[in-house]
């Protein structure tokens, strides 16, 4: 390749008029071989850059692809530091993937062993130091030449920060091309855009999913979501012929609690017994509220013996536990809760989840006709 442009004649070697006037074995001639060899070099390093690029381009719409039919945010990160460090992906040394979370930059997925995974930005950390450097949002920036950062963006809010490391032998291969080292950063600023907008649709499906399927008053599910899953449920249990039970929770007197203490007083308490209900249930079962002061209970691959006890657990909560409902939250100052309970089992046979639900509201009738506070089944 040193030799190109160069005539070689019939003998095979290479005649002083070829040379232009330069005879071999001089020092003119060794002068003009090296430089040709270095031309020669500077456009291989050249091809090679631009295929590096090339394939890094490539792999930057295999990582939306790759990523976007992902569905949890833990998952989304580990894939996209895969594919910013894996051979067949974008090939970088290393990649870190920070998450923000009230000022402060957590780790979510790292390739890099640095040990420290939390980086307040009011801190003395690098993270903290690059994002309050002055620069235009978006442009990425580095630290100590192989680094390259950039600000995870999406609709005007920062969601994290993005850290790639380049190989050493890549930083030799573009070191000095202006040009190059723009189109690069350009790269790592467009891989940045395409995972802050995974990481905002994730979040944003996540909310409307969870605001379609719960109560947003007492944080327990709301009645149509928990309706589908007692279907779901009833159809599992009858085709495995597992058990399957329903409680009905009813707040006594609740109306004399909104009356005295006032309707947002009444909230509260529909909030607090939520939470109550939510922290003592197991992760298996469903808790959801039927409406009103009513909230519904489905415990899968539970008798109706384990249910009742399980219920009867409940009620003895609730029995230690006193509510504030002055709103001052004043220690000692609270007032007793009670609740009736409506059991039911489904029964052999039964595949109607409408009957389910009428049983155990007439056990929950017969709670409240017995003088409340109790469970009936
Ligand atoms: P019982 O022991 O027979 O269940 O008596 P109760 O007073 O609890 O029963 P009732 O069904 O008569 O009253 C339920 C009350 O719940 C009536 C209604 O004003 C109140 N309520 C329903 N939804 C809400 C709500 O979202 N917030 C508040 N504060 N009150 C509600
Ligand atoms: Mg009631």
């Amino acid at each position: 390749m040193i030799w190109a442009g160069l005539k070689m004649s019939k003998q095979g070697t290479v005649s002083a008029s070829d040379l232009g006037g330069l005879r071999p074995g001089s020092n003119d001639w060794k002068e003009q071989a090296q430089l040709q060899k270095h031309r020669a070099v500077k456009a291989l390093q050249s091809s090679l850059r631009m295929y590096e690029l090339n394939e890094k381009i490539k792999s930057t719409l295999d990582l939306t692809t790759r990523l976007l039919d992902i569905e949890k945010e833990s998952e989304l990160f580990s894939e996209a530091v895969k594919v910013l460090t894996s051979d067949d992906g974008m090939g970088f040394r290393d990649a870190s993937l920070l998450v923000l979370e009230e000022d402060i930059l957590h780790t979510a997925c790292s390739t890099l062993e640095r040990g420290k995974k939390i980086f307040p930005l009011d801190g003395d950390n690098r993270y903290a130091h690059w994002l309050a450097a002055a620069r235009e949002p978006g442009e990425p920036g580095g630290g100590s030449g192989n680094e390259l950062m950039v600000e995870l963006r999406s609709r005007g809010r920062l969601l994290g920060l993005l850290e790639v490391v380049q190989h050493e032998r890549e930083n030799t291969l573009f070191a000095g091309l202006d040009s190059f080292l723009e189109w690069r950063r350009d790269m790592v600023s467009r891989i940045g855009e395409v995972i802050a907008m995974l990481i905002d649709n994730l979040r944003l499906n996540r909310e409307l999913k969870r605001q379609s399927t719960v109560d947003v008053l007492t944080g327990v599910y709301n009645r149509s979501y928990f309706l589908q899953r007692v279907k779901d449920e009833v159809k599992r249990a009858c085709r495995y012929d597992r058990p399957l039970s329903l409680v009905f929770i009813d707040i006594d007197k609740f109306k004399e609690i909104n009356d005295e203490h006032g309707h947002l007083a009444g909230d509260s308490l529909l909030r607090e017994l939520g939470s109550l209900f939510r922290r003592n249930i197991r992760n298996t079962d469903v808790i959801g509220r039927y409406g009103g002061d009513e909230f519904v209970w489905l415990l899968p691959e539970t008798d109706l013996e384990m249910t009742s006890s399980a219920a009867r657990k409940l009620i003895s909560e609730l029995t230690d536990c006193r509510f504030d409902l002055s709103g001052g939250g004043t220690p000692g100052a609270g007032v007793a809760v009670t609740v009736s309970l409506g059991a039911a089992s489904l029964l052999p046979g039964e595949v109607e989840v409408e009957s389910l639900l009428r049983r155990a509201d007439e056990a929950l009738y017969k709670a409240k006709n017995g003088g409340r506070n109790r469970l009936e089944t």
